[in-house]
């Protein structure tokens, strides 16, 4: 604890030797901890107090003395105001050690590893060959700027004053021209932005997606009432920018005053309302307001090792639990015996049953509720449901409820396969798994988001007392991970 008592506008000097969830430097004075915006770990440098809690302040960068060997410039000119990649000025290289080591030190401090198992069973991150326009979608905010005009892009900061997105490099290029377009024809036609304290104008925010196998590309206005002048206008200037890509344009209406983007229901004025796109072998249908993984390529990755970390042979019984529109369930479907997706948002249950349909998949079922409450009706005496042999949960970023592992560790599958979004509760979700009779197999981290300080991570747990399969390493597509082979088909 500090001894000495900070004040506003205090100087100090700072040494970055960590980066917090949301993306700032952390270093310490007079062992006080301080987050600092833009900095990075390895960065020397004097900063200016901006606020003082009881055990953590904010500073900003007055100088940088000296430079973390990982700096480097980023490519986008406005990537410190926007707040959106916190880490571009950091080579990517060094993003993904430090994402490695993130989880390798959870896997210690919380999930109770020791360094040496730690080494042993985390695999190496998998990153992006190019971590640039990595999103398939992308909603940006569309205001009345000082002149007069629409602007669309980014809130700076936490605040409803828009930044142009002029090019937005983890965006497809061709967004920066749709939203020209847009902004042409508001002007054209005298429709005014949207104004948050006044909650009057009419367009709110622009939606683009793009289907990176399907190559189609949809475009949805968010607008503050429920209709728009000259449509035909608005559809030829995208089809301009567009072409044959242009599958369908949509205006969502969206009347609340506060942050929500989207509305509740959408309205085409050009094409279905939806577009396709592939996935994990899989044919998604899109709309608007559908759920759909924003980084196809890591996300393909990710569920990829998932599959293989779940070893199916055409037999299991799989329990696939937040499985959001069932992505992973209808993967794991054309490889399992049965495969039952539980989720708790009901939209999320629909797609995942319409995307069941179009692909012809009719060994998955679907339930809609919690997770932690669907299971309890799953366990032994409870019902005729045969006892699932795999488990998958991909839960949000609080990870698993308690009483959802428990009911986990009573239905006892020989393999649990984890997908999370958050170290700190996986490791903390680890750690009950192995007091309860399973062993971490392996984990390995996946770079979803580059240049933000998140990371993915998939991982296997055996069940020691039920393992039928053996656990051995091959290599695949030169990604150094391991796969569960049976024990026969291995002699
Ligand atoms: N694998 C999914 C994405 C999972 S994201 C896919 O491919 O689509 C986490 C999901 O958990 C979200 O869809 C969220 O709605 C859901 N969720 C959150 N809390 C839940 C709970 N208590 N029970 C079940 N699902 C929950």
């Amino acid at each position: 604890m500090s001894e000495k008592i900070f004040k506003k506008n205090d100087e100090i000097t700072l040494t970055i030797t960590d980066i917090s969830d949301d993306g700032s430097g952390i270093g310490r004075s007079d062992g006080f901890i301080f987050f600092v915006k833009n900095a990075l770990p390895g960065d020397e440098i004097r900063a200016g107090v901006m606020k003082v809690q009881k055990n953590f302040g904010f500073a900003r960068i007055l100088e940088i003395v000296k430079p973390s060997p990982g700096r480097c410039s980023a490519l986008c000119s406005v990537s410190e105001k926007c707040g959106g990649c916190t880490l571009q000025n950091y080579r990517y290289e060094e993003q993904l050690k430090y994402k490695y080591n993130k989880v390798k030190n959870v896997l210690i401090r919380i999930g109770g590893l020791s360094e040496k198992e730690a080494d042993e069973k985390l695999l190496p991150i998998v990153g992006m060959d190019d971590p640039y326009r990595y999103r398939n979608k992308a909603q940006y905010p569309v205001r009345m700027g000082r002149d007069g005009k629409p602007h669309a892009g980014f809130f700076a900061g936490h605040t409803h004053s828009v930044i142009e997105a002029d090019d937005c490099r983890i965006e497809p290029e061709k967004n920066a021209e749709i939203l020209n377009a847009v902004t042409v024809w508001m002007n054209k036609n005298h429709v005014k932005a949207y104004n948050d304290e006044s909650g009057e104008g009419l367009v709110r925010h622009v939606l683009i997606r793009h289907g990176f196998i399907s190559g189609e590309c949809q475009v949805n206005l968010i607008i503050n009432g429920n209709k728009i002048p000259d449509e035909v206008g608005l559809v030829c200037a995208l089809k301009d920018v567009m072409g044959d890509s242009l599958k369908s344009v949509t205006l969502c209406q969206n009347k609340r005053r506060d942050n929500v983007i989207l509305g509740d229901s959408y309205r085409a004025i050009y094409g279905e309302g939806y577009i396709t796109d592939t996935l994990v072998g899989i044919t998604f249908k899109i709309s608007p307001l559908s759920f759909y993984q924003v980084n196809p390529v890591q996300t393909a990755k990710l569920y990829g090792l998932a599959r293989d970390y779940a070893c199916l042979d055409g037999e299991e019984e799989v329990l696939d639990l937040y499985c959001g529109i069932g992505t992973i369930s209808l993967m794991m479907a054309k490889n399992a015996g049965h495969v039952t997706g539980v989720e708790i948002v009901d939209r999320a249950i629909k797609d995942a049953k319409e995307n069941a349909k179009i692909n012809a998949i009719g060994n998955a079922e679907f339930i809609t509720g919690a997770a932690e409450d669907v299971i309890q009706t799953m366990l032994p005496g409870k019902g005729n449901r045969r006892t699932p042999d795999v488990v998958v949960v991909d839960p949000p970023r609080k990870g698993c409820a308690r009483s959802c592992i428990d009911a986990i560790l009573t239905l006892a599958p020989s393999r649990v396969v984890y997908v999370s979004c958050d170290p700190a509760t996986l490791a903390r979700d680890i750690r009950i798994f192995r007091e309860g009779g399973y062993e971490l197999i392996k984990a390995t981290p996946v770079d979803m988001f580059p240049h933000t300080a998140h990371v993915e991570t998939v991982v296997l747990l055996g069940n020691k007392f039920s393992k039928p399969k053996e656990y051995v390493q091959i290599g695949i597509d030169a990604e150094d991970h391991y796969r569960i082979k049976d024990a026969k088909s291995n002699e």
